[in-house]
C-alpha cells in the first residue's frame, strides 16, 4: 500500500515531494510487490484520470458506474479517449527516472519475484510455515489490498462529501482514508493534487502514508515537501459554498 500511495502516487504521479535513491529503491520493491503493473503505466493512467477527470478519456471514469470503476475498467479494452489522450500527456520526467525505466523494462521477472515467490518462502523459511498457508495468505492479502486501493477510483467518487469542487464526482471518504493510509480525502486531492500529504488535515488523521514520508525526510531522505497554506485551503471552502449558494438560489 506505500508503494501506492507514496510512491506511485504522491511521488512519481504528482511530484509533490522528491526522494533521494535509497527511498526510491524501497518505495520500487513496495510498489513490485502490489500486483498493480508497472509504475510507469500507472502514472500514466492516473495523470489522465487526473486531467480528464468523469470523461471518456478517464480510464476510470465514475460516470460509468460503480463497477466499471472499481475494477472493470482493467477487464475491457480502454477507451479510444483514453489512449489518444494519455499518448498526449507528458511522461518526460519517468523515462528520466532509472528506477521507473528500469521497473518497467523487468517487470516481467521482477513482479512474480516481489510478489508471489518471496513472500512465500519467507514465512517458509523464517518461522516454519506450510508453503500451503503461506501462499494462500500472500492471495488473500494480494485480493484485499488491491480492493482497498481500487475503492480510491470508486467509493471515493461516489459515497463522501464534497467540501472544495461540488461539481466533480471525487469525494471525501474517510473509511476509504482507512484503508488506503490516507487516500481517502480525495474531493481535496483533485483541487489540490501537489499537496504531499493528499489531505488537508496535518495532524496525520488516517493517513499513515503521510507519516511515512515525514519520517524518510527526518531521515533526510525525502525533501521539497509540498503543502497547501491553511489560508488557500479555508478561502477554497468558502468559494465553495458561495458557488453552491448561487446554485440553489438559481434553482
Ligand atoms: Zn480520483
Ligand atoms: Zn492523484
Amino acid at each position: 500500500m506505500l508503494g501506492t500511495t507514496a510512491g506511485c502516487h504522491r511521488l512519481w504521479s504528482h511530484r509533490a515531494y522528491k526522494a533521494k535513491w535509497p527511498m526510491k529503491l524501497i518505495l520500487t520493491i513496495f510498489q513490485t510487490a502490489a500486483f498493480q503493473g508497472p509504475i510507469y503505466v500507472w502514472v500514466r493512467d492516473h495523470r489522465v484520470h487526473h486531467k480528464f477527470t468523469d470523461t471518456n478519456a478517464d480510464p476510470y471514469n465514475a460516470r460509468r458506474g460503480f463497477f466499471f470503476s472499481h475494477v472493470g475498467w482493467l477487464l475491457i479494452r480502454k477507451h479510444p479517449d483514453v489512449l489518444k489522450k494519455g499518448a498526449m500527456l507528458d511522461c518526460k520526467d519517468l523515462k528520466q527516472d532509472p528506477f521507473v525505466v528500469f521497473q518497467r523494462k523487468w517487470y516481467a521477472f521482477l513482479m512474480p519475484f516481489c510478489c508471489f515467490i518471496l513472500p512465500t518462502l519467507i514465512p517458509c523459511w523464517a518461522w516454519n510455515e506450510t508453503l500451503s498457508n503461506a501462499w494462500h495468505l500472500i492471495i488473500c492479502s494480494l485480493c484485499l489490498n488491491l480492493n482497498m486501493t481500487f475503492s480510491v477510483n470508486s467509493v471515493a467518487h461516489i459515497w463522501g462529501t464534497k467540501p472544495y469542487d461540488k461539481s466533480i464526482s471525487p469525494v471525501n471518504n474517510t473509511g476509504v482514508s482507512f484503508v488506503t493510509l490516507g487516500e481517502g480525502w480525495h474531493n481535496y486531492h483533485h483541487v489540490f493534487p501537489w499537496d504531499y500529504k493528499t489531505a488537508e488535515l496535518g495532524n496525520y488523521t488516517l493517513d499513515f502514508a503521510t507519516v511515512f514520508i515525514d519520517l524518510f525526510a527526518f531521515l533526510g531522505l525525502a525533501y521539497d515537501l509540498k503543502t497547501v497554506h491553511i489560508d488557500i485551503v479555508k478561502k477554497r471552502i468558502l468559494q465553495n459554498q458561495h458557488m453552491n449558494n448561487k446554485i440553489s438560489y438559481k434553482e
